[in-house]
């Protein structure tokens, strides 16, 4: 039997005392114990009635628990669709009906709300609390500590994970067992894992960052991991000085940077700080290498591909870019509309094939038809611009782009001289409806309040900088930008806002 993720990612090491999680306080838990407990979270899958191919809708809080429950589904073949924590009931019904899981796990305080929806969709229940209780937990108890994996092969499905979906339905991608191996493969080279690497991971395990890009690749580099429930300031400071890595969101970055204990000193064992998932200003970069003297690999990729780019570990990490092409996986820019190679440095569409490309939407073949070009490429919706060394500028989701008065407004450029001016500690530019202009630019801004007490002063400050259309025609002051979880800000919140500010 072969189960190719589970094989390469657990299976190897079932019976190695090296360390895998470290808890707080003194607890670990080696390879060879976190198979067991994967096991014994196997039987307990194929008791509730679990088959290979069967989908596993999981929202439960972050534990090394429910660590063994992706590993788990993975070995016994089925289909892991995580879901964000912050998701209410009304959310989660609509992933359970599109996914059709045979089991759907949840937290014992969730576990009413959600037997109700499942009771709809011809699903089971279990529940799981990050300390192992609940029903799913009691099950797994008394469960043997091996278990023979279902075999799967390289195109089989592994997990399918929802888009965030700001426009329209939120779509399940389907991702692999060949995709996600070849995707920790390619970064556990990239990025020089090894076994003797100690990642501090502290993002949340719903989305790929945080599940594949750290998990996969540090357990089939064999490396351990500092495991913890959610991103603390204190939490991190306090663990940094045991970790080799470190993986992130910006706000992470910008977080710890506010906090004077962050010191090169705590970071003195830590070979690599990667970021991602949301665009890390060249500001930020700039100043934690400034206060710790690292710089921060950037990195970039997407649910449906997990990584495509990234700044080299040996060699040169510009700020402000995402870096180059991994290995094995192909990138071009393109003219949206014709499909057309734009020349080197102009921007275009970013379309990336690659053995980490996605196998479709679930259950929408017209959708996924439409998102790939005739020759195998993923239309990602971002745009971007390669420079003469191959380094890749995101520039904007292709939804985002402005248009007014019929010409292009890519808002980075905007985001960018904003964020420059005094006062301005961050900014995000959205269009909105204008009644002479089509679309106008906007901008949120996050300010000083002893720098800038009016919007209004703002609006002459770009003159001269940048052509007439692209200069804001309005400011608003906002306490903060809204960020998703995974530190992506919401702009279609803002669009909403601000919707009627012209007309
Ligand atoms: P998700 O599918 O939630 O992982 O979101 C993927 C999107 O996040 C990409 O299509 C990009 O627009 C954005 N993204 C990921 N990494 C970066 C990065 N390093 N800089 C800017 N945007 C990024």
């Amino acid at each position: 039997m072969v189960n190719v993720l589970f094989d390469a990612l657990l299976g190897m090491r079932h019976e190695s005392a090296a360390q895998f999680l470290r808890l707080p306080g003194d607890d670990s838990i080696s390879y060879r114990s976190f198979y067991e407990q994967v096991s014994r979270y196997a039987h307990a899958l194929v008791a509730h009635g679990v088959q290979p191919g069967d989908r596993v809708t999981v929202q439960v809080e972050k534990s090394p628990h429910a660590l063994a429950l992706y590993f788990a589904t993975v070995g016994v073949g089925a289909v892991y669709s995580p879901l964000n924590t912050e998701y209410t009931v009304g959310e989660i019904e609509y992933f359970v009906q599109d996914a059709e899981p045979s089991l759907v796990v949840c937290t014992p305080a969730s576990a009413h709300d959600v037997r109700l929806i499942a009771k709809k969709a011809g699903a089971s229940v279990a529940t799981l609390g990050s300390d192992g209780s609940g029903s799913l937990g009691d099950t797994a108890r008394g469960q043997a500590n091996a278990f023979v994996p279902a075999n799967r092969e390289q195109g089989d499905a592994a997990a399918i994970l929802y888009t965030s979906g700001t426009t329209g339905r939120s779509k399940g991608a389907m991702l692999t067992h060949g995709n996600l191996l070849s995707n920790a493969a390619t970064l556990k080279e990239a990025w020089a894992f090894t076994e003797d690497d100690v990642l501090l991971h502290a993002l949340p395990i719903f989305h790929a960052h945080g599940l594949f890009v750290a998990n996969n690749t540090v357990a089939l580099a064999g490396g351990s991991m500092i495991f913890h429930p959610r991103f603390i300031v204190d939490h991190v400071i306090r663990d940094l000085p045991a970790a080799t890595s470190f993986m992130a969101i910006p706000t992470f970055y910008t977080r710890l940077l506010a906090d004077e204990r962050l010191t090169p000193e705590i970071v003195g064992d830590v070979r690599l700080f990667v970021s991602g998932s949301a665009s890390l200003l060249a500001e930020t970069h700039l100043a934690f290498e400034r206060r710790t003297g690292h710089k921060i690999l950037e990195r970039y990729g997407m649910t449906e591909t997990t990584m495509i780019t990234s700044n080299p570990y040996d060699g040169f990490r510009k700020a402000g870019t995402v870096g180059r092409p991994l290995p094995g996986i192909s990138v071009r820019i393109c003219d949206a509309e014709t499909g057309k190679e734009v020349p080197p440095g102009e921007i275009g569409a970013l379309e990336v094939a690659g053995p980490n490309v996605f196998k479709g939407y679930w259950r929408m073949p017209e959708k996924t038809a439409s998102e790939f070009r005739a020759d195998g490429y993923f239309m990602t919706g971002d745009l971007a611009r390669i420079d003469a060394d191959g380094y890749i500028t995101l520039v904007g989701r292709a939804k985002d782009l402005i248009i007014s008065g019929g010409y292009n407004v890519y808002p980075k450029e905007i985001e960018l001289l904003v964020d420059e001016l005094d006062g301005v500690v961050e900014s995000a530019v959205v269009g909105v409806p204008h009644p002479d202009f089509g679309e106008a630019v906007v901008a949120a801004v996050v300010v000083d309040p002893k720098k800038i007490t009016a919007a209004d002063s703002l609006m002459p400050l770009l003159k001269g900088k940048v052509a007439k259309y692209k200069q804001p025609k309005r400011y608003f002051i906002e306490d903060r930008l809204p960020r998703n979880a995974l530190g992506k800000v919401q702009k279609t919140l803002l669009r909403e806002k601000y919707r009627q500010c012209f007309t």
